[in-house]
């Protein structure tokens, strides 16, 4: 467990690649974020957060969330519904688009219903609360928790914002370009200049910018400054491959 912000840990990094599952905590309630791979024998992330939860005297996990769908993030999801019923698992509308329902979803569904039987699996489902807006506000300890609907690294990105922070996802952050080709420059630019427009109109300040994988912690970050600098990053890349857009 690895502290990273007042409220804000790092339980552990796991999967290959390595993507980190983070704890939330304030007034006493607590929520998941990512939900990679990980190996029994091997970190037991699953232990550490029960143990952390006992220690500190929080109440069970009020939510559990993901960046987006990709599956170094939501593999263990059915561990993780498993060992915290009590918690929602909130998704957006987009993580229930035909690539994740048939590739990811349809698989473990499977799987689960052979190791737990129908019953089981039919409550483990999907989602306890899908939001289809592109903000959306719950509350952990009486501070707001935003997901806000931005996609760049995949078409079901999630920012995560809580206590000034902004778990990012997959997003590459500044001029660098993104891991892959999935989202065009267009939708890109929409989704930055969403999130300044909602933070503005919040008037709420992100200075961190972490990655869902918790290898790249920013710290006083100026956060429209660095945005402005992404989204110049994207446009320049629009401007190249203008003629081959669909
Ligand atoms: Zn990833």
């Amino acid at each position: 467990m690895n502290k990273c912000a007042e409220g804000i840990y790092i339980v552990g990094r796991y999967g290959n690649p390595l993507c980190a599952t983070w704890l939330f905590e304030n007034n006493g309630e607590c929520a998941i974020v990512e939900m990679p791979p990980f190996f029994k024998r091997k970190g037991r992330p699953i232990e550490i957060i029960k143990e952390t939860i006992h220690k500190k005297g929080l109440k069970g996990p009020k939510y559990i969330l993901s960046s987006h769908a990709h599956i170094d993030h939501t593999y263990s999801i059915f561990h993780y519904k498993k060992a915290f019923p009590g918690a929602k698992l909130i998704g957006h509308s987009s993580f229930l688009n035909d690539y994740f329902i048939k590739s990811f979803f349809y698989m473990y569904w499977t799987k689960n219903k052979r190791i737990y039987g129908q019953d089981i699996a039919n409550k483990m489902g999907l989602f306890d609360e899908v939001f289809t807006t592109d903000l959306y506000q719950l509350i952990l300890g009486k501070e707001p928790l935003y997901l806000i609907y931005a996609p760049k690294h995949s078409y079901e990105d999630i920012m995560i914002v809580f206590k000034g922070a902004m778990i990012t996802g997959d997003w590459a952050i500044g001029p660098y370009p993104d891991c892959n080709d999935i989202v065009s420059s267009h939708d890109k630019i929409q989704s930055i200049d969403k999130l300044i427009y909602i933070l503005r109109e919040k008037n709420y300040k992100v200075h961190m910018l972490f990655s869902a994988h918790g290898d790249n912690l920013i710290y006083n970050v100026d956060f429209e400054a660095v945005m402005k600098e992404t989204r110049d990053f994207c446009a320049r890349i629009n401007n190249t491959h203008h003629d081959y857009q669909w």
